[in-house]
């Protein structure tokens, strides 16, 4: 009976696999991926030859296509394969789960159909992202967001703790239809995001590595200058909290701690 897992390569090439992950590959009778570069992808092809690339279903050069389509025929092409009885695994860079819709919706159709589908962790660009920059965010906690969808939604950040923003270089892209967004937009979300921030407030613009040999780019800038700075479609904003903790102290009396006893 047809199957599909879903596994995440990591960001860098070859190295953030889990050794599972990578027996599901080399067990598959058919891969499909979407990954970051051909390098990663030849090396997918070395791990299984029946290998098939999803880019192909985004826009092509002078195409003008809506990501929803893309996403619908990625999702079709896959359960294609499954209705045909194979063992399909889809490799996706990252966490294949984590700010990707193919393979929960896929995982979604395969079951309602009677399939086995299930997904495998990944090391996502929040997990590097957090090494790189030698942040636990446990210290005050984080809210993440699609960047788009924090303009368009009523979400309240809250400065005390920190706050990423995926998919920044689309921020308020809300037509799925282009690669990159504008200053105009950038500037919408720098005045949006002065209710909560000094708009002198450091952030940081940060890509992972995603080949060995080279090291990740972590840009530190004022916010209000975000318009202006390079953005790419692996960039995700960092706010840093820009106030402190506030302890609750309606709770601590009702816990019986003075704000002195907690370390
Ligand atoms: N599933 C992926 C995320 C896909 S959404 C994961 O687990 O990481 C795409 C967004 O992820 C990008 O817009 C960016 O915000 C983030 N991203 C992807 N590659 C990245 C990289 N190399 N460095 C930092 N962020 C990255």
């Amino acid at each position: 009976a047809g199957k599909v897992t879903f596994v995440g390569t990591g960001l860098q090439l070859a190295g953030q696999i889990s050794v599972l992950s990578k027996s599901y590959i080399e067990n598959a009778d058919i891969i499909f991926s979407l990954v970051p570069d051909g390098f990663t992808e030849r090396w997918l092809v070395s791990l299984n030859a029946n290998h098939h690339s999803l880019q192909p279903y985004y826009a092509q050069k002078g195409e003008v296509k809506n990501r929803r389509d893309t996403y619908a025929q990625m999702v079709d092409a896959i359960l294609e394969q499954v209705r045909l009885g194979l063992n399909v695994v889809v490799a996706l860079y990252g966490h294949p789960g984590v700010f990707a819709c193919v393979s929960h919706l896929s995982i979604k159709q395969a079951r309602l159909e009677g399939y086995q589908a299930e997904m495998l962790p990944g090391i996502s660009a929040e997990s590097c992202l957090w090494a790189d920059l030698g942040i636990d965010p446990g210290t005050s906690g984080h809210q993440s967001y699609e960047a788009t969808q924090f303009m368009l939604y009523q979400h309240i950040p809250n400065p005390k703790t920190h706050l990423l923003l995926w998919q920044i270089s689309l921020a308020g892209e809300h037509t799925l239809t282009e690669f990159s967004t504008t200053s105009e937009r950038l500037e919408i979300l720098v005045e949006h995001l002065s209710q909560w921030y000094p708009r002198e407030h450091e952030v940081v613009i940060y890509e992972a590595a995603t080949l060995p040999h080279l090291k990740p780019r972590i840009e530190r800038f004022n916010l209000e200058q975000l318009p202006h700075v390079e953005l790419s479609t692996i960039s995700t904003l960092l706010i840093p909290p820009s106030e402190q903790l506030a302890l609750n102290f309606d709770i601590l009396k009702r816990l019986g701690i003075e704000a002195c006893d907690i370390g």
